[in-house]
């Protein structure tokens, strides 16, 4: 034991000065956590992402959260950006979801059978989204994303799929594919353990680009099921759209009688209640849920028109199911959190304070003529050094300039700032973020910039 964590301290050792004046913080605790956890998990983590690889030093163990605040192992107490990832629109521990999670907990936590939860919640998304007419609760993201795909190959009895080079849908196997070289390709696996065959049904093009789509169309004629994308792309940086190009998506999809998937993950119930598709006004043929949508607990959904989703089992031929799905706890935190949501002015007020945090930043960083632009929409921003006016495709992202991401964030962690631990990942404000919050992460902000640009 000893040994394992004095290896990790050397290591913590090896991290570089702060300018802050004083130490870096301590993470005594959270590396003798971490030690152990590498002994139970792979990298010691539940989920890849969380181990720290592409910033200094080693993951803080979490130990509570509080409105926009966080508290690591070792009582360091940071401003939170990363918000569980998306889900806690409301901050930490809010008590309204609290609340109604303990309430129904003393019923129970599971039963298996339809409970008028389910209901609930269904009702207050479909009375409120006129994207969806019906439909279906799972536990997480990437369920909803593999249901959706299944949905659509079955309803159009077609069986390949196009994804976009730079959205993530989570990790089922026909899109953990990369472009290969070329306009339009079929995808490279991505990761280990994709057979070769499924990555063949996946054609990749990228962001932005017309002519690809097109080319696409041309060469898979009548064979492409869907089109999945993230309207608002929002985990490989923050790769904003233009209306015209979803436009153009939306209408070569509906001349090809191929289904558009929006998945919505992030952006839905984030980018106003009814997401990205609300914003753009842009119908899709399915949506998918996930994160705010379970106000902290495992939700995902799925949903599409009356007819679409009448091909799900039990009544079509598409088999989905779930043994927690719908869960009574989940589903008394979504409904928690989608009630205040739906609160008039809650985006507005966000969407407003998110603005002004990020204009403020860029105007300090564009006086100081720094290679740095903060890309917004909502209540999500995205750190980017880079002097490009824009950045619409992956491909446009400096590989290089996550260097600068990496001494920023260490010099934050040190600050009291905590962004999500990589420079590919956006942050996230919640209606927790108090002015003096934001004011506070500003000055860090401003220093660590200072840090970035001035000792390079
Ligand atoms: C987070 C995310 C997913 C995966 O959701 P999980 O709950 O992590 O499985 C899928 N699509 C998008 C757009 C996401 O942001």
């Amino acid at each position: 034991m000893f040994d394992s964590i004095k290896k990790i301290f050397s290591s913590e050792d090896d991290l570089p000065v702060n300018t802050t004046g004083k130490p870096n913080i301590s993470r005594e605790k959270s590396a003798e956590l971490y030690a152990k956890a590498k002994t139970y998990f792979p990298g010691g983590v539940n989920s890849p992402v969380r181990a720290f690889k592409s910033v200094y030093g080693t993951p803080l163990f979490i130990e509570k959260g509080d409105g926009s605040h966080i508290w690591d192992a070792d009582g360091n107490e940071f401003i939170d950006f990363c918000c569980s990832w998306g889900p806690l629109i409301l901050g930490h521990n809010n008590a309204k979801v609290r609340e109604r999670v303990i309430e129904v907990m003393q019923n129970g936590m599971s039963f298996g059978a339809p409970t008028a939860l389910e209901n609930e919640l269904a009702e207050l998304i479909l009375k409120n989204n006129k994207f969806v007419e019906k439909l279906r609760f799972v536990s997480s993201g990437t369920e909803a994303v593999m249901s959706a795909i299944r949905l659509a190959r079955g309803y159009t009895k077609r069986d390949k799929i196009l994804k976009f080079e730079g959205c993530y849908h989570g990790h089922t196997d026909a899109l953990l594919v990369k472009a290969g070289s070329g306009l339009v390709t079929f995808g490279e696996t991505s990761s280990a353990g994709v057979p070769k065959a499924f990555a063949d049904e996946t054609i990749v093009v990228s962001l932005n680009d017309t002519e690809a789509l097109k080319k696409a169309f041309e060469e898979f004629k009548d064979q492409i099921a869907a089109v999945i994308i993230e309207p608002i792309p929002a985990n490989n940086g923050l790769l904003l759209q233009s209306k015209e190009y979803l436009q153009f998506l939306r209408e070569i999809c509906t001349q090809n009688g191929t289904l558009l998937i929006f998945d919505e993950v992030i952006s839905g119930f984030r980018i106003g209640f009814e997401g990205a598709a609300g914003l753009y006004q842009i119908k899709p043929d399915i949506l998918t849920y996930g994160k705010i949508i379970g106000g902290g607990l495992p939700v995902g959904c799925y949903g599409s028109s009356d007819e679409i989703m009448g091909s799900v089992s039990p009544d079509g031929p598409v088999y989905q199911g779930g043994t927690l799905s719908g869960n009574p706890v989940a589903m008394a935190a979504g409904i928690a959190q989608l009630t205040e949501v739906l609160r008039m002015g809650f985006y507005r007020d966000l969407a407003n304070k998110t603005e002004e945090f990020t204009a403020s930043i860029q105007r300090f960083a564009s006086a100081r003529s720094y290679k740095f632009k903060v890309f917004t929409i909502g209540s999500m921003f995205w750190f980017a050094f880079t002097d490009k006016e824009t950045i619409t495709k992956a491909e446009e992202i400096d590989p290089a300039s996550m260097d600068k991401f990496k001494v920023m964030h260490h010099e934050l962690i040190n600050r009291g700032v905590y962004l999500g631990p990589s420079g590919y990942e956006v942050g996230f404000i919640s209606s927790a973020h108090t002015k003096v919050d934001l004011e506070r992460a500003k000055r860090a902000i401003f220093d660590s910039l200072d840090l970035v640009f001035n000792t390079k």
